[in-house]
């Protein structure tokens, strides 16, 4: 029998197992895909996760350091927030790359590719964990298979909704702008539009639209030009529209099952927090996992569940409140929203806003 299986290798269960292998577990990882998925996904690396990535070893050579960010209206600066330490900018799939080199030459064995699992069965000891393949047994599993869960939902764990829920379209192109390693957020009467550098001289916009189907098609270079009066090149082949939601699952910890990263919450992607959180959930559990193991006791894996369960609450609230701020708004209130953004610009508000955006409370 294994010491951990873990179910799903995207960034949260890959560093898990690279933390757990250098504690000496066995441990494995089966992964249903065989590639690493390039879609475009995460691309901010706020501090703490930083600090944690940098202390594996993951060089984080090719990231982008985001040092300021600014709220404009179409053409006014409103606001501008210096961060202390920078973000990080680093397409998610580059990043899995590196951890899962990292976990290759710790434990070469370890990620099981195209392998998909099916549930989590619990017997008297351990878990036995169902492939195609058969069943793999050890003492604790962990499901860090994204979003959509299989391994929660079969284990019966609720996954509930919690506010925030909107529509954008993003693209990540070429930068024509003078922008350079700053972040920018118009805050329109239509909805916010965001841009954020990213390696290789192009940058990501994302720009909010209405829920509402066919409204706004698929012209992101338009609506980017109306909002804000920059010119992007028309970019029809790399618009992805997504709706932005959040869920929380109602317990991380069954018996020894334990859920990891987006299989236990869900954080709008605006604002960029999610994988942060997974990977800063990956860390404290790995020790929280080796003491079940050692020990057959469970209770560290609760600790480590009540010990997390705030950081996503908070991450929740906070992409829900930047939701709320880039919501599309009739012209009469946008004074209003104008006013406040300068208001969040005001010492010592500001120094507050700039430890939210740059995650130090992950
Ligand atoms: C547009 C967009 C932008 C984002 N931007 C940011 C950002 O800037 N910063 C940030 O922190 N977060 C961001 N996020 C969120 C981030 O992408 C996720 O939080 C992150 O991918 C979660 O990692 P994970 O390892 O928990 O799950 P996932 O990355 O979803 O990985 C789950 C893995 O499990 C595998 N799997 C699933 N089911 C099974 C099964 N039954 N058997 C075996 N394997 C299975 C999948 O193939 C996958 O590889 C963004 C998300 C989106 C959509």
């Amino acid at each position: 029998m294994r010491d951990v299986v873990v179910v799903g290798g995207g960034p949260a269960g890959i560093l898990l197992a690279l933390l757990l292998a250098r504690k000496g577990a066995d441990v494995t990882v089966l992964e249903r895909r065989t590639t690493v998925s390039d879609r475009p996904r995460a691309i901010g690396i706020h501090p703490p996760a930083a600090r944690l990535l940098r202390g594996c070893g993951v060089p984080l050579q090719n990231a982008l350091p985001i040092t300021s960010g600014t709220a404009r209206d179409r053409d006014r600066v409103l606001g501008r927030l210096d961060f202390a330490e920078p973000v990080l900018s680093l397409p998610q799939h580059e990043l899995e790359h590196d951890v899962r080199a990292l976990l290759a030459d710790e434990a070469p064995e370890c990620l099981k590719i195209g392998v998909t699992a099916h549930s989590v069965r619990p017997f008297d000891g351990g878990v036995a964990v169902e492939t195609d393949g058969g069943a793999v047994h050890a003492r604790v599993a962990v499901a860090a298979d994204g979003t959509g869960s299989g391994i929660r939902s079969r284990a019966g764990i609720a996954w509930r909704p919690v506010p925030g829920r909107a529509d954008y379209l993003m693209a990540d192109i070429a930068d024509g702008t003078r922008l350079g390693s700053e972040a920018a957020l118009w805050f329109v009467a239509g909805g916010v539009v965001e841009s954020f550098p990213i390696p290789d001289r192009r940058r990501r916009w994302v720009a909010r639209i209405a829920s509402r189907p066919g409204k706004h098609g698929g012209d992101l270079a338009r609506i980017v030009a109306a909002r804000t009066g920059m010119t992007v090149p028309p970019c029809p082949g790399e618009v992805s529209r997504f709706t932005a939601s959040q869920h929380l699952a109602e317990h991380w910890v069954a018996g020894r099952l334990v859920l990891l990263g987006d299989a236990a919450h869900e954080v709008s992607p605006i604002g960029g927090q999610g994988m942060n959180l997974g990977l800063l959930d990956a860390a404290p559990l790995a020790t929280a996992v080796m003491t079940a193991v050692a020990t057959g006791e469970l209770r560290s894996l609760h600790e480590w569940e009540a010990s997390r369960r705030p950081s996503a609450r908070r991450a929740i609230a906070m992409a829900r409140f930047n939701m709320a701020m880039g919501v599309e708004l009739p012209r009469f209130a946008q004074p209003a929203r104008r006013g406040a953004i300068r208001a969040m610009n005001l010492s010592p508000v500001r120094s507050r806003l700039a430890d939210a955006f740059t995650m130090a409370h992950l």
